[in-house]
Parts: C-alpha cells; structure tokens; sequence
C-alpha cells in the first residue's frame, strides 16, 4: 500500500462528536501524529497497533516544530505508512492543515482531508448558545484573538458582524475587549465564555464586554468567546451534571 497522509479533524473534544469517516482512519492509521487540542478520550480509538507522536506547540518553538512535523510527515508517507494527521476542531479552522496539505502535494504525496466539528461552531451550541437567531442575529464571523504587532486588520474588517465568535482570544481578552468597543460594539453587549468544551471541565461564563475590559471575566484557555445578542437568548442545556455556568454581574 502507498504511503498517504490523512489530514483529520478530531472534533472538540468528546469522541461521539467525531465523524465515522475519522473514527475509521484512526482505527487504521499506522502512525498518528498529534496535538495538544486532541482530547484523551479521542486518543483511546486509535489503533492499538498504531504509533502515536504527540507534535503540540508552545509558544516560541513553533516555526521550528512546524518543520519538524512536515519532514516527520513525508518520512512516514515515503516509507508507505497510513499517516493521521490529528487536530483539534476542524483542520483548516487555524491549524495549519492547509500549509500541511500544500507541503505534502508538493512532495507529490496523497492527503485526504476528513473535516472536524469545529470548536467555534460545536462550543457555542452546546453552551445553548444560537450563532444566529431569526430576528436577532442573521450572521456570524469566526476570527482569532491572537493579533501579531498590536494591528487588528482581520478584527476590524469583522467587528460589526452580528454574532462574533473568537478563537484563542482568551489571554488577551482585556486587550480585544477594548478593541471591539473602539470598534463600535457596544459595552454592554452580552459575551460568553465557553471553556474547554465537551470535557468534564467545561465552564461557560456570560459577561459583558464593558466587564472584560475591566479585567473582570477569569477565563482560562482553551474557551470559545461568543459576542451578540444571541447570548442573551442562550437555552437551557439540560442536566449534563458537570456544566458549571457561572454569571458575572452585569
Ligand atoms: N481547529 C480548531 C481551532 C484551533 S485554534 C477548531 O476548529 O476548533 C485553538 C482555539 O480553539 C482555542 O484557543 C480555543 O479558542 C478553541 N478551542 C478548541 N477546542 C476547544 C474546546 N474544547 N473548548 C473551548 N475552546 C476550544
């Protein structure tokens, strides 16, 4: 059998959100290569027999361990090996799965894509949170917090969409918070946190945007920030026991 890299997405974290096209592959794969967003649950359904790479990034070392991960790729593809390349979500939602993809063809080797449920859609549903709502919100814009050399070209050209949902955006909060409101949001817009979703840790915590600007809103990473008035017409989730939800004063 040829060497083929699967690019898959692993959802959000539990493992009856990933697609029956992931759970086969990984039941498959020979060689797994992995993130830090990848669940330990979704690990337990690779193949026994595979072997497992965790390739997860901190921060300054990541031009490096991108390189790394590419030339790991390839070897394993050239040696005729069924490679899954694991991320988090889905793999073309801030993962670099493109630049993967684009590297492997280059190198004239096959990649199949299996897309994941994405965090930015999966965590704000499960939270009861509508990304759009007839007669409140006919539009949603998904866009990261992590902004390189203070500009916010990619916020600015999003701010005034009706449902504004960003990812990584939880360790500069304080910093974006102030952007959107310099951007026209308006403080006393509903915003919610929703951390670390489908795990037994899960937290939503619903604020307001004057709120994190004033430093007011713990969150830690990773969590979904959801900004509209959907948030305000957020539903009941059920009794799923280990949901936390936690409302700062408004
Ligand atoms: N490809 C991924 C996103 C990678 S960027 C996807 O489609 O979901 C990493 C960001 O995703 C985190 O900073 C956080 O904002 C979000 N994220 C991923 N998994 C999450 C989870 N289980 N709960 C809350 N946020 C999550």
């Amino acid at each position: 059998m040829r060497g083929k890299v699967y690019l898959v997405g692993a959802g959000p974290g539990d493992p009856e959100l990933l697609t029956l096209r992931a759970y086969r592959v990984l039941q498959e794969a020979q060689v797994v290569l992995y993130d830090r967003l990848v669940s330990p649950d979704v690990l337990e359904l690779v193949n026994p027999k595979a072997h497992r790479i965790y390739v997860g990034k901190t921060r300054g070392t990541q031009t490096q361990a991108q390189e790394k991960i590419l030339s790991l790729l390839l070897a394993y593809a050239r040696s005729n090996q069924q490679v899954v390349r694991l991320k988090g979500g889905d793999p073309m939602v801030y993962g670099r799965g493109a630049e993967e993809w684009a590297f492997l063809a280059q190198h004239q080797i096959e990649v199949e894509v299996v897309p994941g449920v994405s965090s930015a859609l999966a965590a704000p549903a499960l939270a009861g949170i509508p990304l759009t709502l007839r007669g409140v919100a006919h539009s949603f814009a998904v866009v990261s917090g992590q902004i390189a050399g203070g500009l916010y070209p990619s916020l600015e050209r999003v701010a005034q969409a009706e449902t504004l949902v960003i990812l990584m955006g939880v360790e500069r909060r304080v910093e974006l918070a102030h952007a959107l409101i310099r951007l026209g949001r308006k403080p006393e817009e509903p915003v919610a946190f929703v951390e670390r979703s489908t795990t037994p840790h899960e937290r939503i915590i619903v604020s307001t945007l004057a709120e994190v600007a004033a430093g007011g809103a713990a969150v830690e990473a990773p969590a979904v920030w959801v900004l509209g008035e959907v948030v305000a017409h957020r539903l009941p989730t059920g009794a799923k026991g280990h949901r936390a939800i936690q409302t700062l004063a408004f």
